[in-house]
């Protein structure tokens, strides 16, 4: 339910944690394009570099990693006049708020996130305490502009989700009407794209294997190769999404093939019937090469000029702390923090 006390407002950010894949592009940036062309809301997009750090990055590798993402952004149509776009650590309000929010979200609530479960994987002991608290600065980015709608990946919903909550315990601990309830937007196919070679896990910017992932970046030989080796079952497609029950890489095959070609998968099924991975994964690679190529060679155009990519994310900065300030100012003075 969409909490009506509040404008309809859109956040939602990437880390530049790496090269971005088509999970990114599909279960994300296609998607903030469509919403900021729909101009139903207005629309603010950030590189979540904060977020990044809860694992370590090199520092001169963060700075290309930024301007990627952000590159990405605009060559999939994000226009910095329409959208508000910016990297995290340029508005300080972010990580103030997010300490207010890890002094009201609850231990019991951080350890039941799996995102970091699954990230940390054995070694839990090992990893900032950044990492842990990560969607507490989550909550923070969405609730600083007031956010009231989140398009994100599949599994991204848990953290938004956290999101309603903490915003509901400030609510109510301080008694007042500050922020909105946002909603998780996951619509449409392919909002979990999962690993070429693990039907299992999702796709990754920070996954192990170049092979298991395409890149915005890739060239056209390599998306190629990725799709003809990445792993299926011997059995041909089925006739209907029934079918593809109990096949997770085969469902992710149709389900990347529907999200690019804007058709549903059970059309996807109907185009190929009965096809055998000889002859849908060429047809799948070729589909991906022509949507990806325009956005990979405009990424490139760019990124030659990291100085207008910097222009666009201080102006951007500027308008977002515009929105911020006011909103932080607030939360200070209903907390109680005393200001000069
Ligand atoms: P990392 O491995 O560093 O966490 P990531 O690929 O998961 O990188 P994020 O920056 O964490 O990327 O997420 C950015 C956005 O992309 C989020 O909205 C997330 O839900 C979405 N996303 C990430 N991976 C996928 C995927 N495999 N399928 C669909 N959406 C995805
Ligand atoms: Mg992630």
């Amino acid at each position: 339910m969409r909490d009506a006390r509040f404008t309809p407002r859109v956040f939602s950010g990437i880390k530049p944690s790496g090269g971005l894949t088509l999970g990114n592009y599909l279960g994300a940036i296609k998607r903030f394009v469509q919403t900021q062309d729909a101009a139903t809301h207005e629309t603010i997009y950030c590189v979540a570099d904060l977020h990044a750090i809860t694992v370590w990055q090199d520092p001169k590798e963060l700075h290309a990693a930024t301007r990627e993402v952000a590159a990405a952004f605009l060559a999939s149509g994000i226009d910095p006049e329409r959208s508000v776009l910016f990297n995290q650590s340029q508005v300080s309000q972010h990580a103030e708020l997010a300490w207010i929010f890890n002094c009201v979200t609850r231990l019991g609530w951080m350890n039941r996130m799996t995102q970091f479960k699954e990230k940390a994987g054995k070694n839990a002991e090992a990893q900032s305490l950044g990492l842990y608290a990560y969607p507490s600065l989550m909550a923070a980015d969405i609730l600083l502009y007031h956010a009231t709608h989140v398009p994100v990946g599949e599994d991204q919903k848990q953290h938004v989700e956290l999101t309603r909550d903490i915003a509901a315990k400030f609510n109510h601990d301080y008694k007042v009407d500050l922020f909105p309830l946002p909603e998780p937007v996951i619509e449409g196919p392919a909002m979990r794209v999962m690993n070429l070679r693990d039907g299992t896990r999702k796709m990754s910017k920070s996954g192990e294997s170049d092979m298991e992932r395409i890149n915005l970046t890739d060239d056209a030989d390599t998306i190629l190769r990725k799709f003809q080796k990445a792993r299926t079952d011997p059995a041909p497609l089925p006739e209907t999404v029934e079918g593809l029950q109990g096949r997770p890489e085969a469902r992710n095959l149709v389900e990347i093939y529907a999200a690019l070609a804007g058709i549903a998968p059970a059309e996807v099924l109907a185009r190929h019937p009965g096809a055998g991975w000889g002859t849908f994964k060429p047809a799948l690679a070729e589909l991906a090469v022509e949507t990806l190529s325009p956005v990979s060679r405009e990424m490139a155009r760019l990124m030659a000029d990291p100085a207008e990519i910097d222009r666009l994310l201080a102006r951007g900065a500027e308008r977002a702390r515009a929105i911020a300030a006011p909103v932080l100012s607030r939360t200070y003075e209903v907390v109680g923090l005393l200001r000069g």
